[in-house]
Formats: structure tokens, sequence, C-alpha cells
């Protein structure tokens, strides 16, 4: 699903990565942790095509995104790919239905229909009695909710969160790790950067990184679905 070989990414005067190899297959669940300013949102904008790499290879699906032009990647980004970000990023004012049929504009899909999946990803994340509530009408929990029907409504097989529980109480932080693992288990590969180390404990693989690199990378037999070679599938080429 996921492939980075040898990734630097450098702004001027400072190494966000700085050689990073990482293969992610089709069905895995990974956390990825380490230090404030280790290179871990920077990780997630390559993996989710918002960046490209000052030099190595990102493979995404099959598609390596240096070859692509921007529209391509747009088009790749927009079937494949979805965001879940700390802050949630809702727009203010707007009914939770409208935010979330908004993660379809990009796809081309009617107003009509996308309403209808809206309705359908919202409901499957526990808030369809939500539709219609503006995003200060809604508690934190519910607000990451809303972010991640958003994110998931056109079905991206690569969901990327960034610390998506960061801003959320205990109890609404395991509310959201429970709905990753749903959607882990309904198929979707899944990149959380989390700072808890609880959480990160209970995934099926832990990534570290430090100074732009990954120093750890350690599966265990709990969470996650595991590699979807496990699972069946015919393979991909990635
Ligand atoms: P993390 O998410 O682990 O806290 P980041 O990936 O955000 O780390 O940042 C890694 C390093 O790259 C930091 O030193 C950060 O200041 C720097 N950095 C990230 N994005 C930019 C940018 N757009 N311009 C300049 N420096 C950046
Ligand atoms: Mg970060």
């Amino acid at each position: 699903m996921l492939s980075l070989v040898d990734v630097h990414k450098r702004y001027p005067g400072v190494v966000a990565l700085d050689g990073v190899s990482l293969e992610v297959e089709t069905g895995e669940f990974v956390a990825i942790v380490g230090p404030s300013g280790s290179g871990k949102s920077t990780l997630l904008h390559l993996a989710g095509t918002l960046d490209r790499p000052t030099s190595g290879r990102v493979r995404i699906a099959g598609y390596d995104i240096a070859g692509l032009a921007d529209r391509h990647l747009a088009a790749l980004r927009a079937r494949t790919i979805g965001f879940v970000f700390q802050q949630f990023h809702l727009a203010a004012g707007v009914a939770a239905v409208d935010n979330v049929a908004d993660g379809l504009l990009y796809l081309g899909v009617p107003l009509r229909e996308r309403r209808r999946q809206a309705r359908g990803a919202l409901e499957r994340v526990g808030l369809g009695h939500r539709l219609t509530h503006r995003p200060h009408e809604l508690s934190g929990g519910e607000r990451q909710r809303v972010a991640i029907a958003r994110a998931t409504v056109g079905s991206p097989p690569l969901l990327l969160a960034d610390e998506p529980t960061g801003n959320l109480d205990s109890a609404a932080g395991a509310g959201i790790l429970q709905l990753l693992r749903d959607l882990n288990g309904a198929g979707a590969t899944v990149l959380v950067v989390t700072h808890d180390r609880d959480l990160a404990s209970q995934l099926s693989r832990q990534v570290v990184m430090r100074d732009g690199r990954v120093v750890d990378d350690t599966r265990n037999d709990r969470g996650g679905r595991g590699p979807a070679v496990a699972a069946g599938r015919g393979g991909d080429g990635v």
C-alpha cells in the first residue's frame, strides 16, 4: 500500500526526514511515535501526497508519485487517501452532514449523492443523530468523529491520522481509537501518529522516529489485522 525508500525532506536549514525507508502492507495498522520535531508529520504528509520528497522514492497503491503530475496526484489522493488531523479542520457554521459531504467534492459526486453518502458515513461513526449539528454544537470527540467520517466517506483504502486523539480526553480518545480499529477491520490500512504510548502499544506495529530517521520498527501480535497476506489478499505489486 505504501513504500518509502531512502526518503529525504529538507527545508531551508532543517533536515525534516533524513533517509526514511518504510513498507506498509495493505491492512496494517501502524503507530508512528517519537519526540516533537522528529519528522512524524512530515512523513505523514509525504505518505499522503500533500508534499513531495527532496530525494528518495514514495510509492502509494503502486504509483510512484515522482512520475505523477500534480493533477494526477490530486486524483490519486482523492480516491486513495483519507486524512484526519489533531485540530479536526471542520468548516465553522456548516452542518456535520455538509462537512462530511465535502469529502466527496473532488470525486465529482453530485450534491444529493454526496449528502446521502455523508449520512451513511456519520451513521457509521455513531453520529446519525447529529447530522445538522454544527461544529460548535458538538463535543471534541464528536467533532473528531465528523472529521473521520469526512476522511472515510469515499472509502479510501489508506487512512492517515496525525495525533487524532491529541485534543481529546482519554474516554473520547479511546472511542476514536476503537473507531480507527473498526475501519481497519473493514479493510482500511491505517497509519496513526500519536504521543500516546498506551494507544501505540495496543497496535500491531510501532514505528519510532528520532531526528528524521526511523530508529525502531516493532511488530507484535496484538491489534490490527496484520499484513494482508494473512487476510488472503491477491497482491497488487506494491
Ligand atoms: P513532528 O510531527 O514529529 O513533531 P515535523 O515533521 O512536524 O515533526 O517536523 C520535523 C522538522 O521539520 C522540525 O524541525 C520542523 O520544524 C521542520 N519543519 C516541518 N515542516 C516545515 C516547513 N514547512 N518548513 C520548515 N521546516 C519545517
Ligand atoms: Mg507533528
